[in-house]
């Protein structure tokens, strides 16, 4: 076969294949959903308890969405907002910002949240150099940590698994250690906290540093699949926001799973009561009906980098009109819905239903706020992990298949190399008898994969 030769002309024989992360994969096809259900190809159905990936907020069959997406195409699809405004877009800027904290009032749209943790860097970067200290540039992250698989963003997180193959292109960033109460050896579960628990040693990280090259700190308000549920105590962010005002550095929240309710809060870093410089937005946004995240900065930031005169960046689907749409309705079906209001009803069912589950030998912690939460998985009678080799979150995410369920594996969450836990990030609309259904599956799961670990 030529190379020019169209793929009708191509022989039978020759097949196409779309790459998956696992290449030779038996993934189940899912072709439709309803609410919190799914079905595969055979007609299974599934309840999703982790919505995709924590984007499909809305949950799925969702009319007035897939309507907003259809009216926009229409009308304009497409404008290049490196040239170009468009209604959807200057609308979604001003919806969202009434519901970010006072003061952060700018917004930059684009497809997904390693898309974010770029375009914020870059924005951060504006900064230092509008405010002449261009020796600023290192992004103190967290380790463990996730904020997207752009190299960039495995260089400010810490995904050991993810970042591995790729270590020889990735920037040498400082990490604080996160504030994984369940496997800190200094204390119990109830403090009083380390310092890398407390946040206190963000201190010594910017001096270790280099204080003078520091441009900002970043961190999930609750953290996702690096540490599923990891949950800081009270005080914690006002600690880090606290650090960061002290030497002048900017404060990141990476709210692309906590945020818009996911917690139960419009935003997760408000349970600590902060404010921070800049946060990313993804996931929930679109309610998965499209690609859509953002970056909302604070005025004291944009102040600053107006002053220099330009944000040098952008990608051609920044901003795309069909995209900001969705987001605009998902906005108004979260106020009409009252969604995040829902979320603080069901988190007392979800919790106590998933703390009833600790009752299986190899469940060590569950912890979360709102509908996001993680399962830790050990061996019975302490906490150490089962070996990699085990698979147990790759054998409780079967198990749950197998009676209907969807949860989302992680596994290697201690450094790559042990650790289980899966993560529950149902979709906000779920009612509290699904709830119900959630925790009755899961618990048959965890009674199967106990049954296998321990054979
Ligand atoms: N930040 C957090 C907290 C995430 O959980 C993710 C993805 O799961 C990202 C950033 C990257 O988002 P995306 O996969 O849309 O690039």
């Amino acid at each position: 076969m030529t190379a020019t030769e169209r793929p009708a002309q191509r022989p039978a024989e020759r097949v196409g294949h779309a790459l998956h992360p696992q290449i030779d994969n038996d993934f189940l096809q899912l072709v439709s959903g309803n609410g919190v259900f799914v079905r595969d190809e055979q007609g299974r159905e599934y309840l999703d308890a982790v919505a995709g990936i924590g984007v499909m907020s809305l949950g799925y069959g969702r009319d007035d969405l897939v309507q907003a997406a259809a009216v926009q195409a229409r009308q304009i699809p497409f404008t290049h907002s490196m040239r170009f405004r468009n209604e959807p877009q200057e609308r979604l800027a001003q919806e969202l910002t009434a519901i970010t904290p006072p003061g952060m009032d700018w917004a930059f749209f684009c497809s997904g949240g390693s898309e974010a943790l770029d375009s914020v860097v870059k924005l951060v970067r504006h900064y230092w150099l509008a405010r002449g200290e261009p020796g600023r540039w290192k992004v103190i992250g967290r380790r463990p940590s996730f904020h997207g698989n752009t190299l960039n963003a495995l260089s400010v997180g810490y995904h050991a698994g993810r970042r591995a193959a790729f270590e020889p292109y990735l920037l040498d960033l400082p990490h604080l250690p996160a504030p994984w109460i369940y496997r800190c050896e200094r204390h119990g579960m109830d403090g009083p906290w380390c310092d890398d628990c407390s946040g206190r040693a963000l201190a010594d990280v910017i001096e270790r540093a280099g204080a003078e090259t520091v441009a900002a700190f970043i961190a999930e308000p609750i953290v996702g699949a690096a540490a599923p549920g990891v949950t800081p105590p009270p005080g914690y962010y006002g600690t880090i926001r606290e650090i960061c005002d002290r030497y002048g550095i900017l404060f990141i929240a990476d709210e692309v799973i906590t945020g818009l309710g996911r917690t139960g809060l419009d935003f997760g870093i408000q349970h600590w009561d902060v404010v921070p410089d800049a946060m990313m937005i993804a996931k929930g946004l679109s309610g998965g009906y499209t690609s859509l995240a953002a970056v909302v900065a604070h005025n004291r930031v944009m102040d600053v980098v107006r002053s220099g005169g330009r944000y040098e960046h952008n990608y051609t689907f920044a901003g795309n009109p069909i995209a900001c749409a969705v987001g605009s309705a998902v906005l108004s079906a979260y106020q009409a819905e009252g969604i995040v209001e829902h979320v603080g009803e069901v988190e007392g069912v979800f919790f106590d239903g998933l703390n009833q589950l600790r009752r299986h030998p190899i469940v060590g912690d569950v912890r979360g706020k709102g509908l996001q939460a993680g399962v830790e998985l050990v061996q019975p009678g302490g906490r150490d992990p089962f070996p990699l080799a085990a698979g147990a979150s790759r054998r409780l995410d079967l198990a749950a298949k197998a009676i209907g369920l969807l949860v989302y594996p992680c596994a290697g969450i201690i450094e790559g190399k042990a650790g289980d836990s899966v993560m529950l990030l149902p979709p906000l609309t779920i009612t509290v008898a699904e709830v119900g259904q959630l925790v009755d599956r899961l618990d048959a799961a965890l009674a199967a994969t106990t049954a296998e670990l321990l054979a």
